[in-house]
């Protein structure tokens, strides 16, 4: 009986080497967890542990952001997050590799390539942008966010978004774009907790239903020139902002959290 109890117990030790090994094996390809968009949502909102934040924009020639994109930006997460020691955009143009299509998988695997520090550096904590010549995957789709800090902008698909009329105009859609995808990454709507306000969209998950507030669903979709004739919802609307106001308190759970206090 003791001899069958070794031999379970060394039969049990090899199968544990066996799975460490397998972890290991893609810890080695994917060296920190990158989680789902939200997943830092409690880093932006709270100073316990990154006290300041950069937004890393790595470009393809020829496809920098606008001036007013970066300082929408810049504006919008200042609105919501508490960096004490400041928030800060590095821009750098970058050759990607030579990609037409897009996938998910793309974004993922060029943005752990091309991101100069990991999201949590130190007491700095780095979103990450994107934005490559080419298009994604669903040419609907102007902007992407893949995990808890990557998104991708497609400024060709925005270019081709914009209608003769220029209304609204390829860089008001950049404008809007960026600051949804961020949005998304600040966790909006429902994605990494349950609002206590009705403002999801039934069908479409994690967007707002207030076509005024920049989580809208189509601000992300070439279909916008369509809906929106005019003006481009640029802001989060009361509800979004109330949602990441009890985050930041504490009052809403935030679940799928890479870092927590
Ligand atoms: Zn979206």
């Amino acid at each position: 009986m003791r001899a069958l109890l070794a031999v379970v117990l060394a039969l049990s030790m090899l199968l544990q080497g066996c799975l460490s090994g397998v972890v290991g094996a893609i810890d080695e390809v994917v060296p920190e967890r990158r989680g789902v968009p939200g997943g830092l949502t409690l880093a932006c909102l709270m100073d316990d542990a990154f006290t300041s934040m950069v937004v890393e924009i790595d470009h393809a020639p020829n496809h920098a952001p606008e001036a007013s994109t970066v300082d929408l930006l810049l504006e919008r997460l200042d609105e919501v997050c508490s960096k004490p020691n400041g928030i800060t955009v590095e821009l750098q143009e970058t050759s990607f590799e030579a990609i037409d299509t897009w996938t998910a998988d793309d974004v993922r695997r060029v943005a752990l390539d091309t991101r100069a520090a990991p999201p949590q550096d130190g007491d700095v904590l780095r979103w990450h942008i994107l934005m490559p010549a080419g298009t994604y995957e669903d040419e609907s789709v102007l902007g992407v966010a893949v995990n808890a800090a990557d998104i991708a902008i497609f400024g060709d698909s925005i270019d081709d978004s914009e209608n003769i009329l220029r209304r609204p105009s390829a860089e008001a859609i950049e404008n809007s774009v960026a600051v949804h995808e961020i949005g998304h990454l600040l966790g909006l709507v429902n994605a990494v907790y349950v609002s206590p306000r009705d403002h999801e969209d039934k069908d479409h998950p994690h967007h707002s239903s207030n076509d005024a507030s920049v989580m809208y669903w189509a601000v992300e979709s070439s279909s916008l020139g369509a809906i929106f004739s005019g003006t481009l919802p640029d802001a989060f609307d009361d509800d979004d902002k109330a949602d990441l106001a009890d985050l930041q308190a504490r009052d809403l759970e935030a679940t799928d959290q890479l870092w927590t206090p």
